[in-house]
């Protein structure tokens, strides 16, 4: 089931650019087709290089192409968000009236990060973090700055470092709008504009499913997977946050072959980039912004755990 869908989305996705590669290499021959002199290598190779150009354009534009607005993203998260919280056996939300403690510990994570004065959209979404009370080695944000972290991934983590590169890499998928470019590229405008219209509003239930697949699971590429860990090794290096605290996550997957967790992250495992691929991609990220040593806030970390429910 798993491999029909993603092979199906694939498809949807391939087929999509590879349609626009077509159109461009049309236009390309059309304007040029009638101007070559055959004789004339110099010009065939000029030719060949600018629908080379072009075509890498396309891809460029095909990737970041994103139909939906800033509001789009807010509207669609403030709708996912009502209806999480009303999905009480798919999402049980820690209350955050009896849970203050936990709370005023994520939210710290969370504002640091916020605050490194490097994330985009900082003050055009609602920023909010909620934990929901389930035994799940995962996170996962829906568009417009909703964030979501499983206890099961908090008590799992050694360090405040490596939750804060779980939140941000969730922040960046967010502030980078990874998404509605996703639901662009796979959807379609009619689709999500029925969402907007609310002529099909269960489907938000459906989206937000998806995203919580596997800490942010199949809606995102690997491209966006890379990107949103880059992103996160950047916020952090601007926090006291040790920035490889990112690749925390990963190098503790990497470490679990054959323990009793490797069966909670299979999920994770057959949706995402190798972890040592992301590991070695998080490292060089690290020292193209400076290398930063940073603090991993063992002992912190710890009380927010021990806040949390047994
Ligand atoms: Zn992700």
């Amino acid at each position: 089931m798993v491999c029909t869908a993603i092979t199906k989305k694939y498809l949807m996705k391939y087929s999509h650019n590879l349609q626009i590669l077509i159109e461009m290499y049309k236009f390309v021959s059309q304007i040029f087709c009638l101007s070559i002199n055959k004789k004339n290598i110099r010009m065939k190779l000029k030719f060949i290089s600018l629908s080379l150009t072009l075509i890498l354009a396309s891809c460029a534009i095909v990737k970041t192409l994103n139909l939906y607005s800033i509001d789009d993203d807010k509207e669609m998260g403030r709708q996912m968000y009502a209806q999480i919280a009303n999905a009480k056996s798919d999402f049980p939300l820690l209350d955050s009236a009896r849970n203050v403690a936990a709370y005023a510990h994520i939210n710290r994570i969370m504002n640091a990060i916020l605050n490194s004065g490097v994330v985009a959209h900082r003050n055009d979404f609602d920023w909010t973090v909620k934990i929901i009370d389930s035994d799940v080695l995962n996170a996962f944000a829906v568009p417009g700055g909703k964030l979501y972290f499983y206890t099961g991934l908090i008590k799992y983590l050694d360090n405040e470092a490596q939750l804060a590169g779980v939140m941000a890499h969730e922040i960046a998928h967010v502030a980078a709008r990874h998404s509605t470019q996703q639901m662009t590229k796979q959807l379609g405008s009619q689709y999500i504009t029925s969402l907007i219209l609310g002529e099909n509003p269960n489907q938000y239930l459906a989206i937000a499913g998806q995203l919580a697949n596997g800490l942010g699971g199949l809606a995102f590429s690997r491209t966006d997977e890379y990107e949103a860990d880059a992103l996160a090794v950047q916020y952090l290096s601007r926090t006291e946050y040790n920035p490889l605290g990112v690749a925390g996550f990963f190098e503790k997957i990497i470490n679990e072959t054959g323990s009793a967790e490797q069966s909670k992250l299979q999920t994770f495992m057959s949706t995402h980039p190798s972890s040592a691929d992301r590991v070695r991609k998080i490292r060089e990220a690290w020292v193209a912004n400076g290398s930063k040593t940073g603090n991993d806030f063992k002992e912190r970390y710890q009380q927010f755990k021990n806040s949390l429910p047994k």
